[in-house]
């Protein structure tokens, strides 16, 4: 069991921020995400797009923001728990238990929730027996991808992730791409080159297919495709990757007890509480009158959300307001030698 001050759900833009405000007015915070990187939407939506609109930051990527949020909380030492999904709460003598899908567990009397638009997901293959390979060879993303080398992979989708991915395997694996239709959604050069793969038979390119089954009693033998008129073959596979994009899901958060409006939760803006004691929404999941789905909205509401934990986490102490410019506490906190 891990003690904390604060659990903080989410490591998008709003939940790293408020992690920095918790640090200065030095509480501590443990970080769980869904997924397997910081960052939320900005770094598994659009990490090379420019954002214009970050106060005193005239231009820069959903990257580069991720980065230095990363960077402006360092000093706190935090930990992430990534590729993790909390999953239940508890409320036992005043204090919550967290519970995540991997077994682990927090005592905190705070939680804020900066989950976004909810956990992002694969979208999975609908085939039933595609189920009794998920994660050993029927994959949704490459954590390594030495494993692929002189293998049979058979990638499915349309997108950007299904063509780089082939593209990328090509040099050291026997690719299939299968796709339902002769269209690709991915970049004008990534369909180009898969194009010339197949030509020059360093990729076997099939369209109009789909998945129908997958083949293979304890290891994985082949998928079987079927085209629109039905009719049916079976490709050799080791691995089977899909790419059919995110789904995001609210998931666990809607079974919390907290009042929803349309998948938002409401909260008062004096400290960004919910109508639960000691739990906290920030960012694109809180909702109030005037509420902006914006980085620089989920900022402040971290800001005061933060505050609010306070009272909870020190309750025999009173919280004192003071600026970064002039407290030396706070630059102790945050290890700066003047
Ligand atoms: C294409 C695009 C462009 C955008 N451009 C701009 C822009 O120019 N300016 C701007 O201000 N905003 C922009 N936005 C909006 C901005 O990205 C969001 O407002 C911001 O990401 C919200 O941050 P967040 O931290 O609240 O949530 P998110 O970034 O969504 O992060 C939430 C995180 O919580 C995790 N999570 C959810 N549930 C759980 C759970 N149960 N357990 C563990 N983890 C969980 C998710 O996996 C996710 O990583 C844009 C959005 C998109 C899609």
């Amino acid at each position: 069991m891990i003690k904390t001050d604060v659990v903080i759900v989410g490591a998008g833009p709003t939940g790293l921020f408020c992690a920095h405000q918790l640090g200065i007015i030095g509480l501590k915070c443990e970080i769980v995400d869904n997924l397997d990187k910081i960052g939320g939407q900005c770094i598994e939506l659009y990490p090379d797009k420019p954002i214009y609109d970050i106060p005193a930051i005239p231009k820069c990527t959903g990257k580069e923001l991720t980065n230095n949020l990363i960077k402006q909380i360092k000093p706190f030492n935090f930990d992430f728990h990534l590729n993790d999904r909390v999953q239940e709460l508890k409320n036992e003598n005043d204090r919550w238990i967290v519970k995540t899908l991997n077994g682990k567990e927090f005592e905190t009397p705070n939680i804020i929730i900066a989950g976004g638009v909810g956990s992002f997901e694969p979208r999975k293959f609908p085939t039933k027996s595609a189920e009794k390979f998920d994660g050993t060879s029927v994959l949704y993303s490459i954590k390594d991808k030495t494993i692929f080398k002189d293998k049979s992979v058979v990638i499915f989708g349309g997108g950007d992730s299904a063509l780089d991915w082939a593209i990328e395997l090509s040099n050291s694996s026997k690719v299939t791409l299968v796709h339902r239709r002769d269209e690709f959604k991915g970049a004008a050069a990534s369909v180009n080159k898969i194009k010339k793969l197949s030509e020059n038979k360093k990729i076997n390119l099939i369209t109009r297919y789909s998945i129908k089954d997958v083949k293979g009693n304890g290891s994985l033998e082949g998928v079987e495709i079927k085209n629109e008129t039905g009719e049916s073959k079976v490709v050799k596979a080791d691995y089977v990757l899909g790419f059919f994009g995110l789904i995001m899901q609210l998931g666990p958060i809607a079974e919390w007890g907290l009042n929803l409006d349309k998948k938002t939760i409401p909260v008062n803006t004096e400290n960004f509480e919910t109508n639960k004691k000691g739990i906290f929404a920030i960012g694109d999941i809180c909702t109030y009158p005037g509420k902006l789905k914006l980085i620089l909205s989920g900022f402040h509401e971290g800001a005061l959300a933060a505050r609010g934990c306070f009272k909870y986490a020190r309750p025999d102490e009173k919280y004192r307001f003071e600026f970064t410019t002039a407290s030396s506490t706070i630059k102790d906190r945050l290890g700066v030698k003047e």
